[in-house]
């Protein structure tokens, strides 16, 4: 398929799981890509842009760089993201202002300095990577739940605000997804394989996702295929929201 070719796509988070997936799907379908990350080093035909999401100053020069670098942003994929465990009791006021900084300003700020270029495009959409947890209480997710809610409702806010821009905002809402963040939470815990299997097993689907299952999604959203589709939330989620966990 060649359905980006022609089109400059930026994705954040972009040298690791979903969001590296996603930029390669997205460049071999046709885009030119450029990826903003804490980690800038990604393979060609990618181009890397070192940006810490939640310091503005490194936003607005990353995204102007890579704009340059890319000739226009039509498509913006705002994935990067920090995970945060436990229960309202967990986390201090330091490492909530730490993550929704992140997961949620770092989105407002990228967005924010890519608008000029997305409105000069014939094809602009912008696609956020969200959460099941925005929908559906998980356990020990207080604040990782809080920013992607908050990530729901800008994406709807957003929509409604750049109808006129022509820039369709949508977002996807992963399950547990099989990516070297969820690789790390499950090496830390006391029993790796249980722990993976009763994540799978809260999946109706009896699996996790993949880093690519959630990259078509987002490629669906940014691409002309969606193009009446604005302020959406497209599950990716082994059937985990509307679905009962089957007993196995
Ligand atoms: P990952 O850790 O594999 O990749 C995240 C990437 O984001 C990394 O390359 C990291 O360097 C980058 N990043 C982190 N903080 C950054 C910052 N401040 N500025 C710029 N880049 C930064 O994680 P993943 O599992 O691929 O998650 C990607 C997104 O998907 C996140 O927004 C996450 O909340 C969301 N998500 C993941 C899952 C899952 O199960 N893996 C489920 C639902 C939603």
């Amino acid at each position: 398929m060649t359905d980006f070719e022609g089109l400059r796509a930026l994705v954040t988070g972009g040298a690791s799981g979903i969001g590296l997936a996603t930029a390669g799907l997205l460049a071999a379908r046709g885009a030119q890509v450029a990826v903003l990350d804490l980690n800038p080093e990604v393979a060609a035909p990618l181009v890397g842009f070192r940006c810490d999401v939640s310091v503005g100053a490194e936003v607005d020069e990353a995204v102007g760089a890579a704009a340059e670098r890319l000739g226009g942003i039509d498509v913006l994929v705002n994935n990067a993201g920090i995970g945060a465990q436990g229960d309202v009791t967990a986390n201090g006021d330091d490492e909530w202002h730490r993550v929704l900084d992140v997961n949620v300003v770092g989105m407002a700020r990228v967005t924010r300095a890519a608008l000029p270029h997305l409105r000069r495009s014939s094809a602009a959409a912008v696609v956020n990577t969200c959460s099941i947890a925005a929908w559906q209480g998980l356990p020990n997710r207080v604040l990782y739940s809080a920013s992607k809610g908050a990530v729901l409702a800008m994406t709807l806010a957003m929509a409604t605000d750049h109808l006129d821009d022509d820039i369709r905002v949508n977002c996807v809402c992963p399950g547990t997804a099989d990516t070297p963040w969820v690789g790390r939470l499950l090496d830390a815990a006391a029993d790796p394989a249980a722990e993976r299997a009763a994540l799978a097993a809260r999946q109706p689907m009896g699996r996790l996702v993949t880093a690519d299952e959630v990259a078509n999604a987002i490629a669906y959203l940014a691409s002309p295929l969606s193009s009446s589709t604005t302020g959406t939330a497209l599950a990716v989620d082994g059937g985990m929201y509307g679905l009962r966990p089957r007993p196995r």
